[in-house]
């Protein structure tokens, strides 16, 4: 088995789950020391229903449009209005 990270060579080890109060297999690289099991890959994987909310899209500010803000509103309640 090689490692993930650097390709080196991976050795099996025991390793112990304090949560768990249990011993476990798992690599460990000879090379960097990188430690893989199957439940880091299990939770590094994102859940199968797990939503990831769309980002927010931005309006293309098309060159020479001029922005103005209206009123005394705080920062966060500022709304941006073409200039006329
Ligand atoms: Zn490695």
């Amino acid at each position: 088995m090689h490692c993930r990270r650097c390709q080196g060579l991976m050795r099996t080890e025991t390793f112990f789950d304090l949560q768990l109060n249990a011993e476990f297999q798992g690599w460990r690289c000879l090379a960097c020391g990188n430690v893989w099991d199957p439940i880091i890959d299990e939770n590094r994987m994102p859940a199968e229903n797990s939503y990831v909310p769309p980002r927010p899209s931005v309006p293309e500010r098309k060159e020479g449009m001029t922005v103005q803000v209206k009123g005394k509103a705080p920062a966060h309640q500022r709304r941006l209005v073409r200039a006329e």
